[in-house]
């Protein structure tokens, strides 16, 4: 059995310590991963501390993977020792529903299984996540990774990325359109980064004005401060489509006032309290609010080659697993530009 350490959270309120476990052997078409990066997310915190109700302690987060292959079953066909591999938010799924079928594990019939935090379903074990040295995986649930790209930048691409390039190309975020992304984090940094490289007029809506300078640095055409109301005015009815990350609770008219006829709002962010909607802003421009959620294998290993292909990473500040408490009371003050990822061979 791989034997493992990481940091894991014991309960509620604790902050990350270290803690050692054990992973299975790898089946035939599983890989062992060797971690070398992983993402923070901000969810991370809100799972470790049992905010959304559905945490198991201990809890090792992270969902953000990038290492190097240390092993491979015998039936393994995409990797061999050595070469590098990437894991996202979903480690498993049913494999034969109609969603599995079409590469959208993530809308799995039977429902998909998480990184961490989640029943395995080989052995029904906890699955432990990516603050940690290792993991195994199916490789139907890795990635390949474009060999110009920086590691440790790569790491967020795997959940930011893929929750931002999916909605993005399915509501045809390109050149002649004018598209908005609400909230610039984790999220909006990549959304802004896809949606110019993808050709689209890009506006980043945002409450901090001080975030302009970097918002333009990383692919807006305008900055328009979103509690401006005679700023907004003058964008009124626009917009072909608007990205939403705002991970706090927001009215979504003044987002909605801004959208063309027919055009849509996608909400990625997960807000605790559901937004009331005025149903004039809807009904009387025929606009639609939808939602989106990360995105299937075969859409994340395509938005890893697009990366490859244009240098796209995320921006990211690289920490060492010692200092991951630190970092989650740092996001909470929103003091990150824009993703921290966690060095894994800090962790001795
Ligand atoms: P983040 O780095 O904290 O960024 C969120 C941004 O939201 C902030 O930087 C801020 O941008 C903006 N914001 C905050 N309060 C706002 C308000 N009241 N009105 C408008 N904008 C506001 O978080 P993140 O990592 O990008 O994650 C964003 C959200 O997406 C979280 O809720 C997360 O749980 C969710 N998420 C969903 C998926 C999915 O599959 N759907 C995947 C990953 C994450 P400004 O300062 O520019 O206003
Ligand atoms: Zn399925």
């Amino acid at each position: 059995m791989p034997s493992s350490k990481g940091y894991a959270a014991l309960d509620t309120k604790s902050p990350l310590v270290p803690y050692n476990f054990s992973r299975r052997e790898p089946g035939p078409t599983e890989i062992v991963v060797e971690i070398l990066y992983c993402g923070v997310w901000h969810s991370d915190l809100h799972m470790a501390r049992n905010e959304w109700g559905n945490a198991i302690y201990p809890m090792v987060p992270g969902h953000e993977i990038v290492g190097s292959v240390a092993a491979v079953g015998k039936s393994v066909t995409k990797f061999k020792p050595g070469d590098i591999a990437a894991v996202g938010v979903i480690i498993d799924s049913c494999r034969h529903c109609e969603p599995c079928n079409r590469g959208e594990e993530h809308f799995c019939a039977e429902g998909s299984t998480l990184t961490y935090a989640a029943k395995d379903r080989v052995d029904g074990s906890v699955t432990m996540g990516g603050y940690s040295n290792n993991y195994v995986v199916d490789e139907r649930f890795a990635h390949t990774v474009p060999s110009n790209l920086n590691l440790a930048a790569v790491a967020p691409l795997l959940c930011a990325g893929i929750t931002t390039y999916s909605p993005l190309r399915h509501w045809n975020a390109g050149t002649g359109k004018k598209v908005g992304i609400v909230g610039l984090g984790g999220l909006g940094h990549m959304a802004l980064k896809f949606a110019h490289s993808f050709g689209a007029h890009t506006v980043q809506l945002t409450t901090s004005l001080k975030k302009k300078e970097d918002a333009i640095k990383l692919g807006a055409d305008e900055v328009v401060l979103s509690t401006d109301e005679a700023a907004m005015k003058r964008h009124a009815g626009t917009f072909d489509f608007i990205l939403d990350t705002a991970s706090a609770p927001h009215a979504l008219e003044p987002y909605l006032s801004l959208l063309k006829q027919d055009g849509t709002i996608t909400l990625v962010g997960l807000p605790e309290k559901p937004p009331s909607i005025n149903m004039f802003a809807l009904i009387t421009k025929r606009t639609s609010i939808a939602g989106s959620m990360i995105g299937g294998m075969p859409e994340t290993q395509e938005m890893l080659d697009y990366c490859g292909r244009n240098n796209i990473v995320a921006e990211v500040e690289v920490i060492p697993i010692q200092k991951i408490n630190e970092a989650f009371e740092r996001m909470l003050q929103q003091d990150v530009k824009y993703r921290f990822v966690i060095d894994m061979t800090s962790l001795k």
